[in-house]
């Protein structure tokens, strides 16, 4: 069967090349995403417009950067039925894939450029690496980050943050699937067929390749893994450049989490309206006092912010911080969908990663959960396709998905879609009264909500406490905005039973 087809509104149009392909001038619902001006990986310029185009001459052609790395390729002409058959080489599907060949399985890997360095710039909060013994795979760490609310308020937060270094963590997972046996296939998988004790692979060089579970690790391509309810997520907007920079503001020693200032916008006042009605903040890795990462960031809107909106608001704001940019390493379109359904619960292929809605619905971070949900996965599928076991294709998937997304993590994850309800209603005031109120909740519960570390009813607990931290105006707003959003959580929990 073709599930490829089946998968409504794909994503794959928006990153057919990992996240960095397309600049997407809009991707309204209306659009059908199709508005796209083509940069990354091609010769070809935007069309710059005045505001931002000085910024964006600076941004070099893309190179793609491989790892130096010798693969063992998988033999299509032997038949062979490999135990598991991983499409993907995100973090998610090599995290997979080192964990069941550990275990002695055999394994298959495919992905379009599998020694390709990952583009994503991750950030992660150091505790989380450190909870999975990746210390070593952070290149730089903050001893705290800052956050603006405003002019006048600003929160300093005590929570050391880093900076995933994604050509070592790479290089890592590489060379220990290297060494415990997996094979690699360079192809794009185009369908999947099952029977009831394997599934064919089709790829779109003609080879197929064969396995008895099939883990869909594609990110938001969403590849094989099948919804079967409309797919609306928000989506998290975001252009970042690494920048070689004259001088600029930022405390090194602090990472900037959120700067919801809006002052860079008084002499423009149709961004300012734009930004008061959907706004966007500053979030900043400073790695010395010339060298810096800079993204300008719409947190959540349904549909996505313009990239284009967002750069022109990404000038005004280097400019009204006196940063003047001398030059760009490298910079990022980032676009992430968060919340929305999960898909089919179970189903024959399974998921890890952005494809099996493991996004964060209220922030859009990812990576640290889905590589400490790995070993769920990895786990599940070496102890269910243990041979005494004897479990066919369609009961180990069905074991795995219930491993990966028992009640109480979909019900976290409910609750976390009724946090991106709330926010895609706020403007930049309410924005504002809400970051206020969550940053001076205990560090327990804003820490524990970030990382995905609360569950019922603790979520409720967190939920009164932002209530009773929140000013009048705060607390009316979220009563008028949140009732809805809440009843419709209330709902789906009831509806969603062991
Ligand atoms: C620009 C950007 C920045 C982000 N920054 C952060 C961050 O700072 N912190 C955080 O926690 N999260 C971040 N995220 C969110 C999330 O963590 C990342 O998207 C993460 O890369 C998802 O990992 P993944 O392994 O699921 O998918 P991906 O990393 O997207 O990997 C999917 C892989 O599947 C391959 N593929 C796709 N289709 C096929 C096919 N048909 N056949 C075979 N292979 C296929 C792709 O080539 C790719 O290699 C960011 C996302 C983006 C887009």
């Amino acid at each position: 069967m073709d599930t490829l087809l089946k998968t409504p509104n794909k994503l794959q149009f928006l990153h057919p090349l990992h996240g960095y392909s397309e600049k997407l001038s809009h991707f309204s619902a209306s659009d059908k995403l199709q508005n796209h001006v083509v940069r990354f990986g091609s010769k070809k310029k935007p069309v710059l417009r005045a505001s931002s185009s000085a910024l964006l001459e600076l941004v070099p052609e893309f190179k793609k950067e491989n790892l130096d790395f010798e693969l063992p390729l998988y033999d299509s002409t032997k038949g062979t039925v490999v135990d598991l058959v991983v499409v993907g080489g995100g973090p998610a599907g090599l995290a997979v894939a080192q964990q069941v060949s550990e275990a002695g399985l055999s394994v298959c890997a495919i992905d379009p450029n599998p020694r390709l360095i990952w583009p994503n710039n991750y950030g992660v909060w150091v505790d989380e690496f450190e909870a999975m013994d990746l210390l070593d795979c952070l290149d730089k760490t903050w001893s705290g980050a800052v956050v603006y609310i405003d002019d006048k308020t600003k929160k300093d937060l005590d929570r050391p943050y880093g900076r995933v270094n994604r050509k070592l963590l790479k290089s890592k997972m590489l060379q220990k699937c290297i060494s415990n046996g997996v094979k690699f296939h360079q192809a794009k998988v185009i369908k999947v067929i099952h029977e009831e004790s394997k599934s064919m692979l089709i790829c779109n060089d003609g080879v197929t390749v064969q396995a008895t579970v099939v883990l869909d690790a594609t990110g938001f391509s969403r590849c094989l893994v099948q919804y079967d309810k409309p797919y609306n997520p928000g989506y998290q907007v975001a252009y970042g450049i690494l920048a070689e920079v004259e001088e600029h503001p930022f405390d090194v020693d602090k990472m900037l989490f959120m700067d919801w200032r809006d002052s860079h916008l008084e002499n423009d006042l149709k961004l300012k309206e734009r930004n008061s009605k959907i706004p966007t903040f500053l979030y900043a890795m400073p790695f010395s006092s010339t060298k810096i990462f800079l993204e300008e960031t719409s947190l959540v809107a349904r549909p996505g912010l313009r990239m284009d909106d967002i750069q022109d608001r990404m000038v005004a704001r280097l400019k009204h911080l006196g940063i003047n940019v001398k030059s760009i390493e490298e910079d990022e379109q980032c676009v992430i969908p968060m919340g929305g359904p999960l898909p089919v619960l179970p189903q024959r292929v399974v998921g890890i990663g952005g494809t099996a809605g493991m996004v964060h619905p209220s922030t859009g971070y990812m990576v640290a959960r889905t590589l400490a949900a790995a070993p769920i996965v990895a786990n599940a599928i070496v102890q269910y396709l243990g041979s005494d076991r004897g479990l066919l294709g369609d009961e180990v998937s069905a074991r795995v998905w219930k491993d990966l997304w028992p009640i109480e993590r979909r019900r976290q994850r409910e609750f976390f879609c009724f946090g991106m309800d709330v926010l895609l209603k706020l403007d930049l005031p309410g924005t504002r009264r809400f970051f206020d109120a969550f940053f001076n909740l205990e560090p327990h519960y804003w820490h524990g909500f970030l990382s995905s570390r609360l569950y019922l009813p603790e979520l409720f607990t967190f939920g009164l406490s932002l209530f009773s931290y929140a000013s009048n105006t705060s607390r009316l707003e979220i009563m008028a905005k949140g009732t809805l959003p809440l009843v419709n959580m209330v709902n789906n929990l009831i509806q969603d039973k062991e």
